[in-house]
């Protein structure tokens, strides 16, 4: 029973109601946070089918929290999701800040909920991490999509690792799918780890690039071009249409250049333009296309169980370090042994059996 259950009569308005759709608003917790009434994971459940949004962001707040008995319930509530996720296409989208990440997201998320589509945008910006400031910024950006009743618009987690900004966005994912958003972009920008990241949490990786003098690869990191299922170079409008074609048709042959990916599919460069909608109904056609050419060889299912077993191991990996490094007897052992080892008195791996042989003598708690 949740702490305020059956109080509050008054608080009628305040109250989530399956399937009234509240004000659309960036973030529908700002300012309600003294007020509102806790709600039992029933209810959590229940208005997130009814794809409730403000229920929705309420969850996320609760996988995003800390506190352990958000965490508890959060977890409870995507356990009973998990039946209803999955249906959804996951949609990774990476490229340069300023390469119109934010714009070619809202134009074509607009475009798909004026189909019926329902349009989740996550976010994995790895610099809210660290340095509080964001690189992917201020998603009032995407204000017009923010307004849309079928889109839902969640800025990326601002606090700890990337593994555990990761965790949240999955988790988030699940919630999202189970609330009936068909579509769920994960935007991340180029740092760090991110792309990778999201990488292993989506279906499908668009990777955005500027139309710039010479060598259209220069500038991207290595290993990118080879998680992208599909490249476009962004702003082919005006002036630029014609060095986005050329850039186009560069990308074109490097692409062939590299091997198949696992998928079978042929990653094709693209140009688009989120001010002029050009290249916005190619771009989605060829992400439906890559749907349907990766269920048909069943790849689609097989990767989302990789990434599945990719995340089990993942959370026992993160929780198993965390666990090991908080143990104070393990610190306390850790600096003479690493001292040892810096200063070559010490095998490296002599010095983790030890430091292992402690953890194993004072148990695990926490893991
Ligand atoms: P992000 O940092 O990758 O999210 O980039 P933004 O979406 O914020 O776009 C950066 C800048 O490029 C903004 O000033 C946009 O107005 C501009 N921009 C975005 N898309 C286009 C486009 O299709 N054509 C043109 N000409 N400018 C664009």
């Amino acid at each position: 029973m949740p702490r305020d259950e059956g109080k509050h009569s008054n608080d009628d308005a305040l109250r989530v109601r399956p399937g009234v759709e509240e004000q659309p608003s960036i973030n529908p917790e700002l300012g309600k946070k003294s007020r509102r009434r806790a709600l039992s994971v029933e209810e959590y459940v229940s208005g997130i089918r009814a794809g409730d949004r403000v229920a929705l962001g309420r969850a996320i707040t609760l996988i995003e929290s800390t506190r352990e008995d958000h965490q508890r319930r959060a977890q409870e509530i995507i356990e009973r999701c998990l039946p209803f996720s999955g249906k959804s296409i996951r949609v990774g989208i990476t490229g340069a800040p300023g390469v119109g990440k934010s714009t070619l997201i809202e134009a074509l998320g607009r475009r798909l909920t004026a189909r019926e589509h329902r349009v989740a945008v996550l976010a994995i910006d790895p610099s809210s991490t660290r340095t509080k400031g964001s690189i992917l910024g201020d998603k009032t950006r995407m204000s017009r999509l923010a307004a849309d009743p079928n889109a839902f618009i969640r800025p990326s987690p601002s606090a700890g690792s990337l593994g555990g900004v990761a965790r949240r966005t999955r988790e988030t994912i699940i919630l999202c799918e189970a609330a009936g958003y068909d579509v769920v972009f994960v935007e991340t920008v180029g740092v760090g780890q991110s792309e990778t990241t999201a990488h292993s949490m989506v279906d499908f990786f668009l990777l955005l690039v500027l139309a710039g003098a010479g060598d259209e690869l220069q500038g991207i990191k290595r290993g990118i071009i080879e998680m992208a299922d599909a490249v476009a170079v962004t702003k082919a409008d005006g002036d630029n249409r014609e060095r986005a074609e050329t850039a186009r048709a560069q990308l074109r042959s490097a692409l062939r250049m590299f091997p198949p990916p696992p998928s079978g599919w042929r990653p094709p460069a693209l140009t688009c333009s989120a001010r002029t909608g050009a290249g916005l109904e190619t771009l989605w056609e060829t992400i439906e296309a890559y749907r349907a050419h990766a269920t048909e060889t069943g790849f689609f299912e097989k990767h989302r169980r990789e990434q599945a077993r990719h995340w089990m191991m993942q959370t026992i990996e993160h929780r198993l370090r965390a666990d090991f490094f908080s143990h104070p007897k393990v610190m306390e052992a850790l600096g003479p042994l690493e001292t040892a080892v810096v200063e070559g008195r010490m095998s490296p791996f002599v010095a983790a059996q030890r430091l292992l042989a402690v953890y194993a003598e004072v148990g695990h708690a926490n893991a």
